[in-house]
């Protein structure tokens, strides 16, 4: 039912049945509002456990509220942040983390495949000192990128090292964290606070709960009067319970890591089947649960008649086929097969 949703975006999908079920357990008795119920309590410590590290933890409900409040948390308004130029905080975000920090302004830096080169940041970082220009302060990465690829953790280590050196602190936008972490196969740890990330936007939407972000802060002076930011922006739950119960379903098992493994999985079989169809060629590298092919007008025509949903937004001919916890195997063959039928050999 719905499959073809399958490769839309992660965030078709459903909520996978262990956060369902942590989500029920917390539908039990009268507790503290605002955050302070064993299940917050709960969920914090295991993001602890999971990062080695005792991090502050916050709970918000999207994914733009997170980046959004964690820049401003990093940055006055005088400041800038540098991000790559596909970055969401830019394209995808209607100007929030400008708004919530008072009009901190993005610096676009480029980079192939969706990754900051640190070049790049070298540049945007050294070429005004002068008073009239917004002073960068903060760096912000994406991982996995948008574009489907997955920072390692030396590139993240380089890219800390000349933000270290400019005291700019550093911002991850973990929309897809679990699918680098899967990709990867390194700890958590590895990839964030041991490479100098000081703040982390982890999506729990894209790996499977119904809704939630957190917010998790390495450097915890940063996160000061981080939960009057919360409140402000409309983003402190009253019953905070049912925002951080299904992280314990995720979190227990190491769910959110079969999560991510399973979506990257699915979109490895969809690239290495669809390079068996000749002719067919890719935007980007497979690291993660995106596939980027490049695909004649007429072959995106076609899927989408027969009723697929997909994105063609980074370039022209460029189709996005994410995949989530939920994506099956048969969704995989079938979408192969319309591509197959539709290109006939003409591609
Ligand atoms: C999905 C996504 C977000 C969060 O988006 P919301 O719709 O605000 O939850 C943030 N960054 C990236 C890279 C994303 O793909």
């Amino acid at each position: 039912m719905h499959s073809h949703y399958a490769f839309a975006s992660d965030n078709t999908a459903g909520m996978c049945p262990e956060a369902l079920e942590a989500l029920c357990a917390a539908n039990e008795g009268l507790v503290a509002s605002y955050g302070d119920d064993p299940w917050t309590s709960a969920a914090s410590d295991a993001f602890r456990d999971l990062f080695e590290t005792h991090c502050d933890v916050y709970f918000v409900c999207t994914g733009t509220a997170a980046n959004s409040l964690a820049l401003a948390s990093l940055c006055a308004s005088y400041h800038s942040v540098i991000a790559h130029e596909l970055a969401h905080i830019e394209t995808d975000e209607c100007g929030a983390p400008e708004f919530f920090s008072n009009g901190s302004k993005l610096l676009m830096g480029a980079g192939e495949q969706g990754k900051l080169h640190p070049e790049s940041v070298k540049n945007l970082v050294t070429r005004r000192t002068d008073i009239h220009y917004p002073k960068p302060k903060a760096l912000s990465i994406s991982q996995s990128t948008e574009a489907g690829t997955v920072y390692r953790p030396d590139e993240i280590g380089a890219l800390g090292e000349i933000a270290r050196g400019h005291q700019l602190k550093i911002h991850m936008d973990g929309a897809r964290f679990a699918n680098a972490v899967a990709s990867l196969g390194v700890s958590p740890a590895e990839v964030t606070w041991k490479a100098g990330v000081d703040v982390l936007c982890f999506s729990g939407t894209k790996n499977g709960l119904g809704m939630g972000e957190a917010v998790i802060f390495f450097d915890r002076a940063l996160s000061e009067e981080f939960a009057y930011r919360c409140k402000q922006a409309g983003q402190l739950v009253s019953k905070m319970r049912y925002l951080s119960a299904p992280w314990l379903g995720l979190l227990s098992n190491d769910v959110w890591l079969k999560n991510a493994r399973h979506a990257n999985k699915m979109a490895t079989q969809l690239r290495s089947s669809l390079a068996a169809i000749e002719g067919v060629r890719f935007a980007q590298p497979t690291e993660a649960n995106g596939v980027f092919v490049c695909l004649p007008e007429s072959v995106i025509l076609g899927l989408r008649e027969r009723g697929w949903k997909f994105y063609t937004f980074i370039g022209q001919g460029f189709a996005r086929f994410m995949c989530s916890w939920k994506t099956r195997e048969e969704d995989v063959e079938r979408l192969v097969a319309d591509v197959e039928a539709l290109a006939g050999g003409s591609l």
